[in-house]
């Protein structure tokens, strides 16, 4: 079973409303067991919503609003749904397909807290938890790897 985020999927949980919609990674879920998430609206949060951007041990949205709780909460319930549903499918989990420089879901590079686009090494909160459990993980840039 791989993890996807749901937002590249076409479904409009992004921050503006809309979706990150990637074709490859629609025929990828096609043809594989996979598990759909959005770890910030898991984490309550709306859509559309203010966005929202790693700063230091916090996620600060562009309203200056300490996002953090809900964003570490999110990402609790998501890993929370995915090891249900790979115990409940009886399937191992093969990696992740994550949407690329989200607070949550960036692996490897994320926004810097600045809201202007620049990117600094780091993890999303999401991604944390799946280092964490030695998870594969790749971007939707990546998905030709598999
Ligand atoms: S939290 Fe992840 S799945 Fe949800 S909109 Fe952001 S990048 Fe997409």
């Amino acid at each position: 079973m791989y993890i996807i985020s749901s937002c590249l999927l076409g479904n409009n949980c992004k921050y503006d409303g809309g979706n990150n919609e990637n074709r490859k990674v629609i025929e990828f879920y096609k043809k594989h067991s996979c598990c759909t998430v959005c770890p910030e609206t898991m984490g309550g949060l709306a859509s559309p919503r203010m966005p929202a951007e790693i700063v230091g041990d916090k996620v600060i949205d562009k309203a200056g609003l300490d996002k953090t709780r809900a964003f570490e909460i999110g990402a609790l319930r998501a890993w929370d749904h995915v090891l249900k549903q790979a115990e409940r499918r009886r399937e191992k989990i093969e990696g992740a397909i994550l949407k690329s420089n989200s607070p949550s879901c960036g692996n490897g590079k994320i926004y810097d807290g600045t809201f202007s686009k620049r990117l600094t090494q780091g993890d999303g909160i999401f991604v944390r938890i799946l280092k964490e459990n030695n998870i594969k993980i790749i971007s939707e840039k990546e998905i030709d790897l598999w």
